[in-house]
């Protein structure tokens, strides 16, 4: 008992250094420090004007007919368990020659690796699956970026908000392709508690709901142009 005590606390501090590291955050910082709920900066929630809707069926079209997607998942999309449908709409768009990639975030989710264990749940191919450092060298020649449930590691104040409580996490660079679906179900803050300024760019469209019923009538809708 003693030794399978040590192998996994041994484990779960291997975690947590990893996660620290991705999170560019010391591991005092995540232990004591407040993440979320930061009046500071330009992160502060209702301040960053509005965003656009895109509907269920304009979203099938710019999909149907791009070379390339990038699917971003995060924490939303496992509490959706949309994983089957999220790999049912990748195998519908290939089937009509779109290339369809993941773009990775170390720490999407609630734990390391969530999205990778997520995603082989249903079965997605490991080469689709790009890290992040990778999926950032392609997001610039990326016709459609849809984001499913993922919130703070899609968000640009990382790289430019000194005051935010996330600056200097690595995130992804999303707001490179030419077009930014974002599928959540309302304009509210993901863990970090902050507002996200990608959500009110030009480029960026939101597609409410839930991500595994979303995802559902997108196949159904893609199938049925
Ligand atoms: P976030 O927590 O930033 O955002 C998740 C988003 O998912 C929310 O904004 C929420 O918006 C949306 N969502 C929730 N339920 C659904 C649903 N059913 N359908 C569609 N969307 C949904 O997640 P990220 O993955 O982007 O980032 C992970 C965060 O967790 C980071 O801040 C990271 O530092 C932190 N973290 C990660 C750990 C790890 O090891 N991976 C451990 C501890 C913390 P809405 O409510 O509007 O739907």
């Amino acid at each position: 008992m003693l030794t399978g005590g040590i192998l996994v606390g041994a484990a779960g501090t291997l975690l947590t250094v990893l996660m620290c590291k991705a999170m560019n955050r010391s591991l005092a910082n995540v232990l004591i420090g407040s993440f979320g709920g930061s009046k500071t900066g330009s992160a502060i929630i209702g301040e960053q004007g509005s965003y656009k809707e895109i509907s269920l069926n304009d979203a099938a079209v710019v999909m149907s007919y791009a070379n390339k997607v990038m699917i971003v998942p995060g924490y939303g999309l496992a509490v959706a368990q949309a994983q089957h449908a999220c790999h049912e709409l990748e195998k519908l768009l290939e089937s009509k020659g779109v290339d369809v990639k993941y773009a990775i975030h170390p720490v999407a989710g609630r734990m390391p690796g969530h999205m990778n264990v997520l995603l082989a749940e249903s079965d997605v191919p490991y080469e689709k699956l790009l890290e992040m450092e990778l999926a950032n060298n392609e997001f610039a020649t990326t016709d459609v970026v849809l984001i499913l449930g993922a919130n703070d590691v899609v968000n640009p104040a990382a790289k430019s908000d000194s005051a935010s409580p996330i600056y200097g996490m690595p995130v992804l660079d999303v707001e490179l392709a030419k077009t930014v679906i974002v599928n959540k179900r309302s304009m509210k803050p993901g863990y970090a508690g902050i507002e996200n300024d990608l959500f009110f760019r030009p480029k960026t469209s939101m597609l409410f709901g839930d991500a595994k019923k979303v995802l559902q009538d997108l196949v159904g809708a893609i199938k049925a142009l």
